[in-house]
C-alpha cells in the first residue's frame, strides 16, 4: 500500500512539474475570445468592449492585481480624420523588487468585413491574437501561485492593428517609471504552425537575452528559433511589426514570440478550429519558461 501511495504521489508531482499552464483554460480563453459575439474585436466597436468585459473578469480570476485601483487605461488616437478611443487592460503580479517585466499581447483584431455579403464576414482573430492573450493569462495564473522576483505587469493592448496605438499610449503614460522596465515579452500569434516552429525575435538587438532563449529551446517540445529581427530580413524583419516595436523605440529590451504567417492570416478563416492545441500549449509553456529564466 505504501508503495502504491508513493507511486501516486510521484506521478502527481511529475505531472505538476510539466503542467505549468492550465491547458483547458488556455483553450477556453482562445475559443471564447474568437467567438462571433466579439465581432472581431475591432478597436472602438461593441464587440471589442464585450471582449474587455470578458478579459477584466479573467484578469481578476488569474490573480492579476489592478494598478492604482484600475485595470483600464483609456487612450485616444487619430488616424486620418477619425478620432478613436482605445482601452488597454493591465495589472500586475508583485515581485520581490520593483524591476518590471512587461508581458503583453494585443486583444484587438480587425472586426467585420465591410462588404458583409460573404458567408462569414467576421474576422475572429483566433491566432491573431486571442492566442497571445490566452497565453499571458495562463502565465499570470502560474506566477500568481509561484511569486516572481521581478514585478510582472500583464498588459492586453488595444489598437495594435491600427498602428501599435495601445503600446504607444502605454509607453507615453506608463504605470511605472520607464527606467524600471527591464524587458518586454510580447506574444502575437502563437497557436499554430505546421512545422512546430515558434520564433523568439529580438536577440540580434539584445544579444544578452540569447542564453535564456537557448536554455528554454533546449527544454521545449517545439522548435524555438531566433531570427526575423535584422535589417537584411527586409519585410520579414518583425522588429516593429507588433507592440514590441514601441518598447524597442524606448531602448527597452524585448523578445517577441510569434509564428510565420499562415494562409488564414488576417482572413475570416482565422478561427478557433484552425489552431493547433498541442503546439499552442507547448508554445505557452515555452514562453513561461523564458520568463522564469529571465526572472532568476
Ligand atoms: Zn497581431
Amino acid at each position: 500500500m505504501k508503495t502504491l501511495l508513493t507511486l501516486i504521489c510521484c506521478a502527481a508531482i511529475t505531472q505538476g512539474a510539466h503542467a505549468q499552464i492550465d491547458s483547458s483554460q488556455l483553450l477556453k480563453d482562445v475559443e471564447t475570445l474568437s467567438t462571433d459575439k466579439f465581432e472581431g474585436r475591432q478597436t472602438g466597436s461593441k464587440g471589442n468592449r464585450l471582449a474587455q468585459f470578458y478579459l477584466l473578469d479573467r484578469f481578476k480570476k488569474a490573480g492579476i492585481k489592478p494598478i492604482s485601483g484600475t485595470y483600464e487605461q483609456p487612450f485616444y488616437f487619430t488616424r486620418g480624420d477619425v478620432r478613436t478611443m482605445g482601452t488597454n487592460l493591465y495589472g500586475y503580479i508583485p515581485g520581490k523588487t520593483d524591476s518590471v517585466i512587461v508581458i503583453s499581447a494585443h486583444y484587438d483584431h480587425i472586426g467585420v468585413n465591410g462588404a458583409g455579403n460573404s458567408a462569414d464576414s467576421i474576422f475572429n482573430g483566433a491566432d491573431d491574437n486571442a492566442s497571445g492573450v490566452a497565453a499571458i493569462l495562463g502565465m499570470a495564473a502560474w506566477f500568481a501561485k509561484h511569486p516572481p522576483r521581478h514585478t510582472l505587469i500583464f498588459a492586453a493592448f488595444d489598437a495594435e492593428e491600427m498602428g501599435l496605438q495601445g503600446a504607444k499610449a502605454f509607453l507615453e503614460r506608463p504605470p511605472v517609471p520607464l527606467t524600471k522596465i527591464v524587458a518586454n515579452i510580447n506574444l502575437d500569434m502563437v497557436s499554430r504552425n505546421d512545422k512546430k516552429e515558434l520564433y523568439a525575435c529580438g536577440t540580434s538587438h539584445y544579444p544578452q537575452l540569447k542564453p535564456v532563449i537557448q536554455a528554454a529551446a533546449a527544454k521545449s517540445k517545439i522548435k524555438l528559433l531566433t531570427g526575423h529581427d535584422r535589417t537584411e530580413d527586409g519585410s520579414q524583419n518583425w522588429t516593429n511589426q507588433s507592440d514590441q516595436g514601441m518598447f524597442h523605440k524606448k531602448n527597452i529590451p524585448f523578445i517577441y514570440f510569434g509564428v510565420e504567417d499562415h494562409p488564414d492570416y488576417h482572413k475570416a478563416s482565422d478561427e478557433f478550429s484552425r489552431i493547433h492545441p498541442s503546439f499552442f500549449y507547448q508554445a505557452a509553456c515555452t514562453v513561461l519558461e523564458v520568463v522564469r529564466l529571465m526572472d532568476k
